[in-house]
């Protein structure tokens, strides 16, 4: 699912950036209006997020271009807007933008608003927990299918949430004990030892691909992307 947002605030990209990839969206993004509107006809993405006032080309310009074009004219808008700007809103609705949300917003919220848009152009919005793939190593989250050098590899529910849990903080230092809390939960009453056992048996099981998880002496483990 490719998702375009076009926004000159940074801080705003960034969260929600980091928001959608977490989501399984695919994210490009432009600062200004001229590349935004170049974007559009060059990705062609599903659904985009519209800043009205930018720089360059406006918001508004950029929506009624891309609703003149027979190849974007389908592609969904969200528009982000200012509360000062109710009447930029109104044209933008009018000009055949989707949805509108008004800044300040919450993330959770636009991404709501988002899958919403979504489901109403009936784009499935499902394969938002995409495969993660390190080499030869895939891990599917949707079917809990893990394939290590294209074989399927067979895995307890233990071991798949503690590769995924891993994979997805790849590269960075995870303790016993919060791995503890995030597979086995916090108040089961388990010795960290527990966790040794599983990541051995899971190593195992993982074959070569194994060696993606390193072992910190003492501290925890640790996802390395490549092997
Ligand atoms: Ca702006």
């Amino acid at each position: 699912m490719k998702i375009l947002i076009i926004e000159d605030e940074k801080d705003i990209v960034q969260a929600l950036e980091y928001n959608l990839k977490k989501e399984g969206f695919e994210v490009s993004k432009a600062y200004d209006g001229l590349q935004g509107s170049k974007l559009i006809a060059s990705l062609l993405p599903d659904i985009i997020l519209l800043d009205l006032m930018l720089p360059g080309i406006d918001g508004l310009e950029i929506l009624r271009r891309a609703k003149k074009e027979p190849k974007t004219e389908n592609i969904p808008v969200i528009i982000l807007t200012a509360k000062s700007q109710e009447a930029d809103r109104v044209v933008g609705l009018e000009l055949g933008a989707d949805d509108y949300i008004t800044k300040p917003f919450s993330v959770r919220e636009l991404i709501a608003r988002v899958k919403t848009v979504l489901k109403r152009y009936g784009v499935k919005s499902e394969p938002m927990s995409p495969t993660l793939k390190f080499g030869t190593l895939e891990i599917n989250s949707d079917n809990h299918e893990v394939k290590a050098g294209g074989k399927p590899v067979e895995l307890t529910a233990k071991e798949f949430s503690l590769l995924h849990y891993l994979a997805s903080n790849k590269g960075k230092v995870v303790g016993r004990e919060r791995l503890l809390d995030a597979v086995w939960g916090i108040d089961v009453a388990i010795e960290t030892r527990t966790v040794d056992v599983h990541i051995r048996r899971l190593r195992e099981k993982l074959g070569k691909a194994g060696k993606h998880i390193k072992t910190l002496r003492g501290v925890g483990y640790r996802f390395i992307e490549n092997v």
